[in-house]
Formats: structure tokens, C-alpha cells, sequence
């Protein structure tokens, strides 16, 4: 149910000539529903976290499967540190993901 469907119930359900307390009883209730669709608007808490932990830059997962002549291997492929897809260094060194929007943080590896 939502909180509109549980405003009209109220109304319904007290009638046609209600006595003062209870208008003001389902104003109240009126208006703490409405505060509830306001924050239901704007995300739970887990979701404004989930979204600010995206825009704080993380170092991407660097790696490669290839070795140069001396042995060294060739850091060629990064993956996102959050939804773990794999980019090409130097031809996808996005700042934010395109998957995911998470943050990019390259200082390590500039
Ligand atoms: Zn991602």
C-alpha cells in the first residue's frame, strides 16, 4: 500500500462528519505519510551511501597477461574496483566507469 492509498482509507474510513480530534488525528497521519514519500523520493540511506562511495575515486585493479623481454609483466587491463568490468589502459582510462559510475582514481598509476 502506498501512502496515498493509505490517506484515501483514512478519509474513508471516518466518514462524513468526523468530530475535531479525529480531523486532526488524520491530518497528522496525513502529514507524516507525506514526509515518508518525500524521503521514499530522494533514496534510502544505503542508496545516498552507496552513491557518494561511487564518487569517491578507488584505484582501478591493474593487471596484464602479457611480459616484456626482461620478464616484466605488461600492465595493459584494469578492472573497475567496484563492479569489477575490464578496461584497456590507455585506450579506456575512463574517470568514472561506464558500467558502474564508480570513480577512477589514476594518481597510482600516472
Ligand atoms: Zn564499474
Amino acid at each position: 500500500m502506498t501512502e496515498n492509498e493509505a490517506i484515501k482509507v483514512i478519509k474513508r474510513l471516518i466518514g462524513v462528519s468526523p468530530s475535531e480530534r479525529i480531523v486532526r488525528a488524520v491530518n497528522t497521519a496525513e502529514l507524516a505519510l507525506k514526509e515518508i514519500q518525500q524521503y521514499r523520493a530522494i533514496g534510502t540511506v544505503e542508496e545516498c551511501r552507496e552513491a557518494r562511495e561511487r564518487q569517491r575515486g578507488k584505484k582501478p585493479n591493474a593487471w596484464g597477461d602479457g611480459y616484456d623481454d626482461d620478464g616484466n609483466m605488461i600492465y595493459d587491463m584494469y578492472d573497475c574496483p567496484n563492479c569489477g568490468k575490464s578496461y584497456e589502459i590507455d585506450y579506456d582510462n575512463y574517470k568514472y566507469c561506464p558500467e558502474c559510475g564508480q570513480a577512477i582514481d589514476w594518481s597510482d598509476l600516472e
